[in-house]
């Protein structure tokens, strides 16, 4: 096994994020605006093949982690043959997917058996009122029956991302951690990212993760634990007794990025090095004109070599610097 690509700082990059589509069938206030997003046009999407041999390559090179996402990936035509491709890629340890769970009561149990062991699922609220405020889609029952499907599919494990926003639904801090007592489901909170796209967020919805967390002790005593596959980007704690843990990330007031092993594809073949950042590598031109691979190794090394050291936002909200909104690079 070929060990993964090194970035500039001795992080070793062995995780690809590769971001299908930049459609959606939801539109999260934090996530775009209530018209959506301007779209890329067909031809400038990358197509499956391209994004299978992106994906062989990245294998190649060491990387052996790699995540679905979009925009909504279930929206995507075919989506299965692209996980049956992509899964069965030799030294790939993980094929995982993030999804809004909108389309999963359907496709559950066809993406087990197309390669996909691990989900991350996005659930702001146990509120249908609340879910269509903070979605603008009426479809609550959908993803909690799609919640449902996954578990009785075998996925496992299955992650629940919850982002809190002050005023919105951080009464629900305590409900949503109280369903890893009864399910087994690990519940992720997600610090709130400013984009350019969600512009009518204001720093005052912000909750930091230390306030989340300050909230979760006094229901009861948490025990810090292991994560459900490891250290990554969580703290990860578990009610007494419960079946899954909490995990609490926090991309602004305490950033990760010491530990950041993350590439990230957008749909129309850029690669990203750091969610926040403006600088992007294309890779759809070599493949279109027929680069060898060795080419385009070299081109994802070089991107690589040029991650940065961190990002700088803050809890300020002063900083929205970014050219796309996170439905287009890929969360
Ligand atoms: N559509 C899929 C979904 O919602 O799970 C995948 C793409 S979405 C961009 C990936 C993740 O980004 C979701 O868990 C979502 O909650 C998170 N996200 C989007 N905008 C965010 C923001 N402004 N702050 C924090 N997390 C955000
Ligand atoms: Fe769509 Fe996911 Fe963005 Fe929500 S967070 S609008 S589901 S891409």
């Amino acid at each position: 096994m070929v060990a993964p690509p090194m970035d500039g700082f001795h992080r070793r990059i062995d995780y690809l994020r590769l971001s299908i589509t930049d459609r959606c069938n939801l539109r999260c206030r934090y996530c775009m605006p209530s018209q959506g997003i301007p779209k890329l046009k067909h031809e400038e999407i990358l197509r499956y093949e391209e994004i299978m041999r992106v994906a062989h390559i990245a294998v190649r090179m060491g990387m052996s982690k790699i995540r679905i996402t979009g925009g909504e990936p279930l929206v995507r035509k075919d989506l299965l043959y692209l996980c049956e491709n992509i899964s069965k890629i030799p030294g790939l340890s993980s094929l995982s997917i993030t999804t809004n769970g909108v389309l999963l009561g359907r496709f559950a149990e066809s993406l087990f058996s197309a390669g996909i062991r691990r989900i991350n699922i996005s659930l702001d609220t146990l509120k249908r009122d609340k879910f269509f405020s903070i979605t603008r889609v009426d479809c609550f029952e959908e993803v909690w029956r799609g919640i449902l499907a996954a578990q009785k599919a075998g996925i496992s494990p299955i992650k629940l991302n919850t982002v809190i926003m002050r005023g919105t639904n951080d009464d629900e801090i305590e409900d949503l951690a109280r369903l890893t007592v009864d399910y087994p489901l690990h519940v992720r909170f997600i610090e709130l990212m400013p984009f350019q796209s969600n512009e009518s967020l204001t720093q005052s919805e912000f909750v930091s993760s230390d306030e989340i967390l300050e909230r979760l002790h006094a229901i009861a005593p948490l025990d810090h634990v292991p994560g459900p596959e490891g250290n990554g980007p969580a703290s990860h704690f578990r009610l007494s007794g419960a079946q899954g843990t909490i995990g609490i990330i926090s991309p602004i007031s305490h950033h990760f990025c010491a530990e950041c092993n993350r590439l990230r594809l957008t749909a129309d073949g850029k690669l990203r090095t750091c969610l926040f950042s403006t600088e992007e590598t294309d890779l759809r031109d070599l493949l279109r004109d027929s680069a060898s691979d060795e080419s385009i190794i070299q081109t994802i090394r070089e991107a690589i070599r040029s991650k940065p050291e961190r990002h700088t936002l803050d809890r300020a909200f002063s900083r929205k610097c970014f050219s796309r909104p996170m439905s287009a690079i890929g969360g």
